[in-house]
């Protein structure tokens, strides 16, 4: 197969397991092997700009964790001692990460612990360790439980990084765009959980809902969120619609231009907090 996976090119059918999926990422800077643990897509969460497809409520389903680890190693494998790399992406491009992303919140697996461990055992094993990643994409919702805390404090000794997901303040903005019911109080700790574990870098999707950006309220609530944080983040990474939502919403949404997330961008900054913008 001569297929190239590139930035633009990030189709997950092209090299398809149940569990795992190499993809180029910008925001990881190169190859990233993506782990998907909600195979049967359901999310406790419903953004509106949600891309995966046929996104249901719920928590994923059992996983068959000797396929995880199979899978896992034949990637590896692929990537790291044989010809993966130059075959299907650009001259120069390195393997950055091992991701929970995926089809839904990761963090709600039950085998989320279990999952961590085989990553951790993998990497070392493969002698990645001072080489890349392990990073979690998540909405941040099960960080302030202990065995959330425990699964991830696994990798204490290996780079990691935990991209907690927020994409609002205001109960009534978290309930437009998150579709879910969460106090502020509650980020508050799961926040809290995250920085306690890991470096933490914030993930926030901005979009123009019905024509409107974002309103001054809203960027104001989130930099007096952040405020007491801000010297424990690692960075903002800002971002908007990628791709059209696969979500079904009464409201309009859509991307914003490069100039206007950067309106966004630069009020932010005064968080000192590094803040980078993908668009
Ligand atoms: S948290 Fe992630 S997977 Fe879940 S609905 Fe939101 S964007 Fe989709």
């Amino acid at each position: 197969m001569s297929t190239k996976l590139s930035i633009i090119n990030h189709d997950r059918r092209i090299f398809k397991g149940k569990y795992i999926y190499p993809v180029v990422s910008r925001r990881a800077g190169g190859l990233s092997i993506g782990i998907n643990l909600n195979t049967n897509s359901a999310c406790n969460w419903q953004c509106i700009y949600c891309e995966v497809p046929n996104l249901k409520r719920g928590k994923p389903e059992p996983i068959d964790l000797a396929l995880f680890k199979e899978e896992l190693i034949y990637w590896l494998n692929q990537i790291v001692h044989k010809d993966f790399l130059d075959k299907h992406t650009e001259p120069g491009t390195l393997l950055k990460d091992i991701a929970f992303s995926g089809n839904g919140e990761p963090t709600a697996a039950k085998e989320f612990a279990a999952a961590v461990k085989v990553v951790m055992e993998q990497i070392r094993s493969f002698q990645l360790e001072n080489k890349i990643s392990v990073r979690l994409i998540t909405n941040g919702s099960y960080l302030d439980h202990s065995a959330t805390k425990k699964a991830w404090g696994q990798l204490e000794n290996l780079n990691r990084e935990i991209w907690f997901k927020i994409d609002a303040i205001d109960p009534v903005e978290t309930k437009r765009i998150n579709q879910i019911n969460i106090s502020k109080k509650s980020i508050t700790s799961n926040l809290k959980s995250s920085i306690q574990i890991s470096p933490t870098i914030i993930q926030t999707c901005i979009l123009k809902i019905n024509n409107e950006l974002p309103s001054m309220k809203a960027i104001n609530d989130y930099i007096n969120f952040l405020k007491p944080f801000a010297d424990s983040l690692k960075a903002i990474h800002l971002y908007s619609l990628a791709r059209p939502t696969e979500q079904s919403t009464s409201d309009s949404i859509e991307r914003l231009s490069y100039d206007e997330l950067q309106l966004v961008a630069n009020n932010i900054k005064q968080l000192k907090v590094p803040v980078l913008s993908f668009i």
